[in-house]
């Protein structure tokens, strides 16, 4: 089993499902398997939510004031076990708990998952990647069509739910695309942070 929970510069990470709708070209996970404190982050198979529980249950959360569920995977291809998880955390834990994800969660399961996210989850970061849907097709490479107005349309929805709710970035784009990434996110009044790639 590889690391569920794991810190990387005094944060905490939930890696729930090494699932994902996208093949991102910078993913980190085509360079290396671990990050942090974790040996591994590949699953050689899907946690179940015992063992979810069981990875909480063992961690002293004491010193932290988020967990991020984030993984080696888009969380929310585990939908029901990122929920349960978090409604876990929230019970025993009264820390904060962030999203981050691609933002495709509605195209993924075609209904707004907005709703039962927002319930067990205070933010979301999500990945916005390129400022044209054309640009976010070549990077992200992902499983759907018009997976970019969906993710814009995933970030609005969000605005009115999450309490913070903020698109990322990293670093290796061109400054005329941050630009303009810049721009699609004050377009909609949301926070852009503008990550480094490591
Ligand atoms: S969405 Fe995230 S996990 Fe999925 S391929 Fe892209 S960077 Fe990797």
């Amino acid at each position: 089993m590889a690391d569920i929970l794991y810190t990387y510069k005094n944060q905490v990470y939930a890696n729930i499902t090494n699932r994902c709708n996208c093949n991102c070209t910078f993913c980190i996970r085509s360079l290396k398997g671990a990050v942090g404190d974790a040996e591994t982050l590949w699953h050689k198979t899907e946690p179940t939510l015992a063992e979810i529980k069981k990875a909480i249950d063992d961690f002293d959360f004491t010193n932290y004031n988020e967990l991020v569920f984030c993984g080696y995977g888009e969380p929310t291809c585990a939908l029901d076990n990122l929920l349960a998880s978090a409604a876990y955390v929230k019970k025993k834990h009264s820390i904060s708990i962030r999203l981050n994800t691609n933002g495709l969660g509605n195209l993924y399961h075609n209904r707004n998952i907005i709703p039962e996210l927002a319930a067990v989850i205070d933010n979301v970061s999500i990945s916005l990647n390129a400022p044209t849907a054309e640009k976010y097709e070549a990077v992200t490479r992902p499983q759907f069509k018009n997976a970019y107005p969906a993710l814009l349309e995933f970030a609005s929805l969000s605005q009115a739910e999450f309490q913070h709710t903020q698109f990322s970035i990293v670093d290796i784009l061109p400054e005329d695309e941050i630009a303009a990434c810049q721009k699609v996110a004050d377009d909609r009044g949301i926070s852009l942070k503008i990550r480094k790639y490591s």
